[in-house]
């Protein structure tokens, strides 16, 4: 049931296309004890509305909706050419469908309406068409051998892919994960985080109009600990796939082992960007704000060590701080707004807890580390400078709009401190040198470097951890391997070749 908020017609006649049930065997079910949990709007704390929530038997039911579509079902023994056919079909609903799953969105997850509409849709949409493109161009080889054998091998489709995403960029990598396990011809329980399971539901649909079979994609919601753990323990699955926390990525991989199932993860990070002595200051500024305070300081790729040369380091955290104090922080639909509210009130509280260690740990407040209003979870932009690399705000993902800018004098040692870390998602350098430019990056020890700029992502291009910040890659061909395994079969030739 939808209370009644300040919400305007477009977001109610939105939110009203969203079927808040689980996406089970191509139908929308209630879960079987009936059970729902609230989904809240961020700007106010807010219910929105009632969602089901998956208990174990409907995951149970959603898994073998899932192995009856892969046994059975046409999606893995169709076409290849037919199946992509079917994925463009889906991007081509998304695409008509923009500004409506825009502001499911940004009412949901608290984004800028304008992120959603210029970021999110669109990178989800080419996303879906990059892997649509694949899914005619997935073929084994016929290799030679000593023998004479022919050898030939086949990419097969895995089975179930049990898939589990987080709630800071729900279509994104809702999009990251489909592309690459349907155009391979898998079939999916996709479970969505409990924050925001608002828009997949409705792309659940669309999924559905573009001729998706019955079974190939299942969308359950609920908590990690109950829908989470149920679908990464469900003996159905045949590979999980995982973008979350580095502490429930472990659960997860400990769960595959139990059964020697693939999985991959894309876990957390704590990523360093070095800001060299001869950046043009203002770009550099501009640069480690956006890679920090991008999507409220909710991603995993977030720049969150800011390393700043020792000669340029006063002038670069002064105006830093300047420029968190003119970032406009509003309403998600006021078209101004650079900055909406974190997620949840969970989330709002660690973060001005961290604000608080950083401050007892000696770090200087520049801007922010407040609330900002009175409802909602409005967080200021938070500047911290005099960040040293063994304060806690230094070391934890924090998952906030907070810098921490730190101080470097040589290069050798900037780069040991910016690789001493658990993590290894991303990293960035700041310089006009070219030679500086190739020895940071190829010095840093993670999966992404930028090299003056930041969270520049292409769906053709590899991207995933080092360290504990994952296993395996997302994007490219590189994940397609990760959606398939290979099948060699040896046939003897009894005539001599020709
Ligand atoms: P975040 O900090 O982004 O919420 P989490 O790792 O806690 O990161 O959550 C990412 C996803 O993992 C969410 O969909 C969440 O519900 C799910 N999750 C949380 N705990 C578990 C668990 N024990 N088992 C499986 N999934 C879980």
């Amino acid at each position: 049931a939808l209370k009644e908020t300040d919400l305007h017609d477009d977001l109610k006649k939105a939110l009203a296309n969203v079927k808040p049930k689980l996406l089970i065997d191509g139908e929308f079910v209630d879960s079987s004890s009936g059970k729902t949990f609230e989904t809240e709007d961020p700007r106010t704390g807010q219910v929105l509305v009632e969602v089901a929530e998956a208990q174990e038997e409907d995951v149970d039911r959603a898994v073998q909706a899932a192995r009856k579509a892969f046994d059975k079902g046409p999606w893995p023994r169709m076409d290849g050419r037919k199946r992509g056919q079917i994925l463009f079909k889906l991007a081509d609903l998304m695409e008509e469908n923009l500004e409506e799953l825009a502001m499911l969105e940004s009412l949901d997850n608290g984004k800028p309406l304008s992120a959603s509409k210029s970021g999110d849709l669109p990178q989800s949409i080419e996303h879906i068409r990059y892997y649509a493109g694949w899914a005619d161009k997935i073929h084994g080889m016929v290799i030679p051998t000593g023998a004479p054998v022919q050898a030939i091998t086949y990419r097969e489709p895995l089975g179930v892919i049990g898939q589990i995403i987080p709630w800071n960029f729900p279509i994104l990598m809702m999009a990251w994960k489909l592309g690459p396990a349907l155009c391979a011809g898998n079939t999916i329980v996709l479970k969505v985080a409990e924050q925001t399971p608002l828009s997949a539901l409705r792309i659940g649909e669309l999924a559905l109009e573009a001729g998706l079979p019955p079974g190939v994609l299942n969308i359950i919601q609920g908590a990690g600990g109950v829908t989470g753990a149920a679908l990464s323990k469900h003996p159905g699955v045949d590979k999980l796939a995982f973008t979350g926390s580095t502490e429930i990525g472990k659960i997860i991989m400990k769960q595959a082992a139990e059964r020697i199932i693939p999985v991959t993860l894309e876990l957390g990070g704590k990523s360093p960007f070095i800001i060299c002595p001869d950046a043009d200051i203002d770009a550099a500024v501009e640069a480690a704000h956006q890679a920090l305070f991008f999507n409220m300081g909710q991603c995993c790729t977030a720049g969150s060590r800011t390393y700043v040369h020792e000669d340029i380091y006063d002038e670069f955290v002064k105006k830093a701080a300047a420029r968190a104090e003119n970032k406009k922080v509003g309403d998600p639909f006021d078209e101004s707004t650079e900055q909406g509210p974190q997620i949840s009130k969970g989330q709002f509280d660690k973060i001005l807890d961290y604000v608080k260690k950083g401050q007892e740990e000696g770090a200087k407040l520049e801007y922010g580390g407040k609330q900002i209003g009175d409802k909602g979870y409005y967080i200021a932009p938070t500047v911290f400078s005099n960040v040293t690399d063994g304060m806690t705000i230094a070391k934890d993902e924090i998952f906030g709009p907070v810098q921490s800018i730190l101080k470097w004098s040589s290069v050798e040692d900037v780069l040991e401190r910016a690789n001493d870390t658990e993590y290894g998602l991303a990293a960035g350098v700041f310089t006009s040198n070219l030679n500086m430019a190739t020895t940071i990056s190829r010095g840093l020890r993670a999966g992404t470097v930028w090299i003056n700029t930041w969270n520049v992502f292409d769906a053709a291009v590899p991207f995933g951890g080092y360290k504990m910040s994952g296993i395996g890659r997302e994007h490219g061909e590189e994940v397609i391997h990760h959606y398939t395994q290979t099948k060699s079969v040896y046939q003897p030739l009894e005539e001599p070749q020709l």
